[in-house]
């Protein structure tokens, strides 16, 4: 049996899992990153992991034929190269070379959110299409497109960040990019929050989640969620402008790629389908009039093993190409 390696190195966690040729989860794992994090130490470390799971198998470093890494940051595709990191320290680090040094057989390194998506694409909500476009909402919002059963990167590799996609211009916040209306200042879990709790310190007269608020000093996208649906005015606001930069986003993303689907991935589709509606009456409000269209949206199914499915899958393409 052929071997393959998926890793999802995130700030705090390395997730890994053992494939065979035909992505069939074999083992996985979720492992704290050591303290005192260097590039050097972050590679022994996969290795360590990578070399105990083939262990606890019965399989040996020399059965491995291909490893994947999704990784967050600006990657050079071409050369393997982590330019830049926001929580790693990684910059201009060959992370392929030195990974493939380590466990004696060909890596490829891809953006952590494209191989989440990779992930969906290959092995979850979207095994059956060809055309799509995933998105997932968390801290900020992480994107990855799939065009005709190609990872759409860009020039430069930045391709896919759809969470700064400027829905409104004159928009609130500065977003971590340095530009004001983006995407996800309106629609990530955290900025959904952070809309109501702005709003809260103000002063909102009449609103359930006022108590939320005074008790926790704080409300959560999820306290924001659950009194919307209980019928909260303000919280049905907060959620309706979560689902109108949505909206808006899926509107730009269909006249850009028109994917087959949008996934929607990350703690915040735990809202289910009373935020997928929400997200379709948008679509609906700001779509062609001259074309009827409609947007299949759809949740993600892999959750946390999105990026070890999508680096392990990535691992077996490559090792079919080389
Ligand atoms: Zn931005």
């Amino acid at each position: 049996m052929e071997l393959f390696i998926g890793f999802d190195i995130g700030g705090t966690n390395l997730k890994l899992g053992l494939f065979d040729e035909k992505l069939k989860l074999l083992d996985k794992d979720n492992v704290a990153n050591p303290a005192g994090l260097t590039a050097e130490w972050l590679v022994e470390h996969a290795f360590q992991s990578a070399n105990t799971m083939l262990t606890r198998n019965g399989y040996k470093l020399s059965d491995l034929k291909a490893a994947g890494v999704g990784c967050p940051g600006t990657i050079d595709m071409k050369n393997g190269i982590i330019i830049a990191s926001p929580n790693l320290p990684f910059k201009q680090t060959p992370l392929r070379q030195m990974l493939s040094t380590k466990l004696g057989c060909p890596c490829i390194v891809e953006n952590d959110a494209n191989a989440a998506a990779w992930g969906e694409y290959a092995a979850g909500a979207a095994k059956d299409i060809n055309d799509m476009v995933f998105l997932t909402l968390g801290t900020g919002i992480g994107g990855g497109i799939i065009s005709d059963g190609m990872m759409v990167r860009g020039h430069s590799g930045q391709a896919g960040e759809l969470g700064h996609m400027i829905v409104y211009p004159k928009g609130r916040r500065r977003c971590n990019c340095g530009q004001y209306g983006c995407a996800e200042v309106y629609a990530s879990a955290s900025h959904t929050a952070n809309r109501a709790n702005d709003r809260l310190k103000q002063g909102v007269p009449q609103t359930t989640l006022n108590d939320v608020y005074r008790e926790k000093g704080q409300v959560t996208s999820k306290d924001v969620f659950d009194h919307a649906k209980k019928g909260d005015p303000f919280a049905t606001e907060i959620v309706d402008g979560t689902a109108e930069a949505l909206g808006l986003l899926c509107i730009n993303i269909t006249h850009f790629t028109e994917p087959q689907c949008v996934i929607l991935a990350g703690g915040m589709i735990a809202a289910g389908d009373y935020l997928l509606k929400k997200i379709k009456e948008q679509f609906k409000k700001y779509v062609w009039t001259m074309q009827e269209q409609t947007l299949d949206v759809r949740f993600a199914t892999l959750g946390e093993d999105a990026g070890i499915y999508g680096a392990g899958d990535l691992a077996i393409r490559q090792k079919e190409q080389s």
